[in-house]
């Protein structure tokens, strides 16, 4: 899952902290036996193991968009994102025998190549931060699983925590994901949402990595996982410009280019990009390749809010009223109607709703 990922490698030797591995302690253990599970009573998904895969979790039957389908406590929580194991042993020594052995059930990148990696890092990452990657580094390589590559491996962000998932931890990756995870503090709950109507029998994805970078950083990030990804967006023949991933590769390549070029005028200075020729249509043509994407996620919703702000700025009633209510529904969709931010949302809609009912007056 996305949280605390390496630092650049370079540089000074790894090798070394070979003789300490964290991997040689009592935090290394033989995987669980335990065969994985959806949570009694849900509906929507079975786990099911995958040839050369481990597991996966399937639709049960046809999830329509913006269903909730699971909510999840953490397994195991870590109040800081850049971890050592010496956190995660701490963590660790909460959980009971049957816990521990859950937390041992999930999937982990143990057991890589090291000469697939850096084997230095640069003279300037020192202390904490060059600990962190040897400890990772080190469990990554080595031929058992070990708490840290546990963690590494499945942990998600949980506000300013990291933390493991017993059930949201098991859903497997794709760069053009059908669902979305969200912690809610509100709730104390991770929750997944389906962002794409799902039909019966496909498998659940997230995205572990910013599904917005183009292939190379993607699959550098998923290194850290220890897969290589297929799905459509990687695998598919880039060559065809027919082929979704050559579509898909030109629609990220363009959202990027339209993020460094609105980025500055959102937020703040909304305001001035409400006066800028052409911001506009940017943040419409943002939104039309997300949609194109399949990326109906919170970037999609915080887009439609900023258009409705520049609309409402502009006094223009009809397509404000219309934005705000696109970006009410996805917020909706994808976190759900009692995530922390949801009222600022409706707010909006509410407030530029009444305004154009007075401009019509
Ligand atoms: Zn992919």
């Amino acid at each position: 899952m996305p949280c605390g990922l390496d630092g650049a490698i370079d540089m000074l030797s790894l090798k070394n902290s070979q003789t300490s591995s964290p991997n040689n302690s009592t935090t290394s253990r033989p995987t669980s036996k335990l065969t994985p599970k959806a949570p009694e009573g849900n509906p929507y998904y079975e786990i099911r193991a995958i040839p050369d895969k481990g597991y996966g979790c399937f639709a049960l039957k046809d999830i329509k968009r913006g269903t909730r389908i699971l909510t999840d406590k953490p397994l195991l929580i870590v109040p800081k994102p850049d971890y050592l194991l010496e956190d995660i042993e701490e963590a660790a020594k909460k959980l009971s025998p049957e816990e521990l052995e859950l937390y041992f059930s999930l999937s982990s990148s143990h057991g890589q190549d090291p000469t697939k990696w850096p084997s230095r890092v640069h003279a300037s990452v020192q202390g904490r931060e060059l600990q962190r990657i040897r400890e990772q580094h080190l469990a990554r390589i080595s031929p058992t699983t070990s708490l840290t590559s546990i963690f590494q491996t499945n942990c998600m962000e949980m506000g300013l925590s990291a933390a493991v998932f017993p059930h949201a931890s098991r859903i497997n990756h794709s760069c053009n994901p059908n669902c979305n995870f969200t912690w809610n503090a509100l709730l104390a709950l991770e929750t997944v949402h389906a962002i794409a109507d799902i039909p019966a029998g496909a498998e659940l994805t997230f995205s572990y990595c910013d599904m917005t970078k183009e292939k190379t950083l993607r699959a550098w990030e998923l290194k850290h996982y220890g897969f290589s990804c297929d799905c459509r967006a990687c695998a598919g023949d880039g060559g065809d410009p027919e082929s979704f991933a050559h579509q898909s590769a030109e629609r990220r390549f363009r959202i990027h280019e339209l993020d460094r070029a609105t980025k500055v005028l959102r937020g703040a200075r909304l305001g001035e990009g409400a006066r800028t020729p052409g911001f506009v249509n940017q943040l419409l043509e943002l939104a039309q390749l997300h949609r194109e994407e399949g990326d109906y996620s919170i970037r999609l919703a915080r887009i439609y809010l900023d258009l409705a702000l520049v609309c409402e700025i502009a006094s223009d009633w009809k397509n404000g009223v219309e934005c705000a209510a696109n970006a009410v529904k996805v917020k909706r969709e994808c976190q759900g109607a009692d995530s922390p931010d949801y009222d600022k949302y409706e707010d909006v809609l509410r407030r530029i709703y009444l305004k154009s009912k007075a401009a019509m007056s």
